[in-house]
Parts: C-alpha cells; structure tokens; sequence
C-alpha cells in the first residue's frame, strides 16, 4: 500500500497532483472540465478532439478530494521526520489552484501544515517512554530574493527589517542565524504561531492575496530527539512551502517593481526545477545555491531526505495551457 510505498523511499521525491473544484463563478459561467480523473494515479487531458494526453503521478487527487483524502498519504512523511529524515512538502502552481487551501487549509478543513504538526504530536506522545522530542518552528517569507521572519516583532516603524542570511552550519547544515525558533509543546501553542506568521504575512503590503502570490511562504519544522535508552540523539528539519504563484507573466505586461518579482519568482521557481530534476536524474552536481528558495530547502532536498510536491491545478478549460505548463514542470522530476 500507499503507506509502505512512501516509507520504503523507492525514489526520495514524489508528485502528487491536486486539482480542485470549479468555484461558483466558473459554473455560473458554464466552465467546463477538461480533465478526465478515470484512472488511480492517472488524470488525462481531453481537448476537443485533439490529442489526448495522460500524466501519471504518485497520486492524483481530484476535485471531489478532501483534505482527509489528501492527508492520508502525506500523513507517512509525519513518521519519517521523528525518525530523523529530513523531509520538504511543497505546494506549486499557478494562483488560484488551492496550494494555500492544502498546505494551509481553512479553519473548517484544515490542511497539510497543521494536520503534519498533529500528526508529530501524535507520534511524540506515542514514542515518549523511548524518545524524548524537542519540536520549534519558523516561519518566513521569501520575497524578491529576501528573507523576513514571520514571527519575530517588526521592528519599530521607519527602521529597516532584520536581514537574514543563510549561513552554512556545519556539514549539511544550513541555518539562517537571527531566525526566530519557536518552541511549541502541544497544538494550542502551533495553532497561535501558525496564526501570527498567517498576520505577519499581510504585514505592509496593501493587497495580502497578491503579495502572497508573489512570495514564497516556509515553515520550518525543527526537530530534536533523545533515545531514553542509549542517549543517541537525532535531529531533522521538516519544510512545509506555499510557493509563489508559477503563472507565466510576459516582461510586456509588467514594469519597474512588478518586473523585478516577476524576474525573482521566476528565477527561483526554475532554479527550484533545476535542483529537482539534477536529484532526479543523479547529477553530481546539485545547483542549490541559485536561489534563496533552493539554498533554504537544500538540507531537505537531496541526500537521503524526503521530498513531495503537490502540483496544483485548475479543472477550467481556460485555465489549460497553464495547468499542461504545472503538469510539464512536474513531470520533470519523474
Ligand atoms: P492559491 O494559494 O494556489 O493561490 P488558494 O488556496 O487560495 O489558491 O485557492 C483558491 C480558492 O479556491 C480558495 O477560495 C480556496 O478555498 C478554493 N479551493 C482551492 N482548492 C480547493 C479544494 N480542493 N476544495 C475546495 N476549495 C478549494
Ligand atoms: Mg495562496
């Protein structure tokens, strides 16, 4: 099953697609689905006669799926991470597809970030006569090539941001020092930071969707154990990643400031590609350093750690060329 497959680490990265519902607009407008969900694993593409052209991935979630449905098989990454893995889930895709809805959900269905925390908590309380767990977590936006911690204090108005680096700590460690870590021991004390970062976020930019589109959000998820029995320690990193929206903008379309995001998503959305695709095919050399995006995910990403993507995508007809461009992208790890 599903379960053993993710644990048995075949291969470290897997692509699971997501596609969600069509929203009220689009049925009132008479959208239709171009998609076809008939297969497990499978979703086929139906143009109007034209070629048909079929995707296979991990798992493909269609539009009738929950987030219940969607956690259960991420729910094994949980395991991974207490037993010392270091482990990176990411959501990609053009804006509108629901990469915020299944990383972070809504109070009502919540999703992948506070259902892996729980599922932590869960395995933490289960494991504590062997183990003990230290568990922090950060939370950070990545923003035109810059790094903002979401849940330190801003500083006083009119006084510059912290500027945080990434700085090499050691073989295969990387941290950003400055960094806020906040130590979390039960769910209550997740929720509250989930929800400061979720406010800091919208923080100084005067529409909240669209910078959050254009901006990468992290959370770190630092793990600490104790073995009780024989005092050997463990330590991994889990990241949880909001990606930037990855619609295509043309450089005519946008100037100035828009321009320079645009540039800036774009170059590490495909430095993100570039570092996928050189782990898939084994490349001695794994271009991390290209992005901000890349450098922060590279102790998750490569090694012997665990990677799964979601790719988001639209149900819409109008929406198609974008969603063959999140397909394509997605497929290049495989
Ligand atoms: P993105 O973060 O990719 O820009 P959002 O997560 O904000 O997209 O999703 C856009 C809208 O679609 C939101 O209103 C969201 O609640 C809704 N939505 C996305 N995916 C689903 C889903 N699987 N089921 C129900 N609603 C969804
Ligand atoms: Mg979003």
């Amino acid at each position: 099953d599903l379960y053993n497959k993710v644990l048995e680490l075949k291969g470290n990265i897997r692509v699971y697609c997501r596609c969600r519902p069509l929203n009220a607009q689009e049925i009132a407008a008479g959208a239709t689905i171009a998609l076809d969900f008939e297969n497990d694993g499978e979703l086929t593409i139906k143009s109007n006669g034209a070629c048909k052209r079929t995707f296979k991935f991990d798992a493909v979630f269609d539009p009738q799926s929950n987030q219940v449905d969607v956690f259960r098989e991420t729910a094994p990454l949980a395991t991974s991470v207490l037993d010392g893995y270091n482990v990176c889930i990411f959501a990609y895709g053009q804006t509108g597809t629901g990469k915020t809805y299944t990383m972070e959900g809504t109070d009502e269905a919540r999703g992948v970030n506070y259902r892996t925390l729980q599922e932590l908590f869960r395995i933490v309380e289960e494991r504590k006569k062997i183990m003990h767990f230290d568990i922090s977590v950060s939370v950070l936006e990545v923003y035109n090539e810059q790094i903002r911690d979401l849940i330190s204090p801003e500083p006083p108005t009119g006084l510059p941001a912290k500027r945080l680096e990434i700085r090499q700590a050691g073989e295969g460690m990387h941290n950003v020092p400055g960094l806020v870590e906040a130590r979390v021991n039960n769910m209550n004390e997740v929720w509250e930071v989930l929800q400061t970062g979720n406010n800091a976020r919208a923080v100084g930019s005067t529409n909240a969707n669209e910078h959050s589109s254009r901006s990468h959000c992290l959370h770190c998820v630092m793990v600490r154990g104790k073995n009780l029995l024989n005092g050997d320690c463990i330590r991994s990193k889990l990241w949880l990643v909001d990606l930037a929206g990855s619609e295509r903008i043309t450089k005519t379309d946008v100037q100035g400031e828009r321009l320079k995001e645009t540039q800036n998503i774009n170059r590490s959305l495909s430095a993100l590609g570039d570092v996928i695709s050189a782990l898939a095919t084994k490349s001695p050399h794994i271009p991390f350093r290209n992005s901000k995006l890349t450098h922060l995910l590279q102790d998750s990403l490569g090694g012997d750690s665990k990677a799964l993507m979601f790719v988001q995508i639209s149900p819409n007809e109008n929406d198609m060329s974008e969603t063959i461009c999140s397909l394509n992208f997605a497929s290049r790890v495989k």
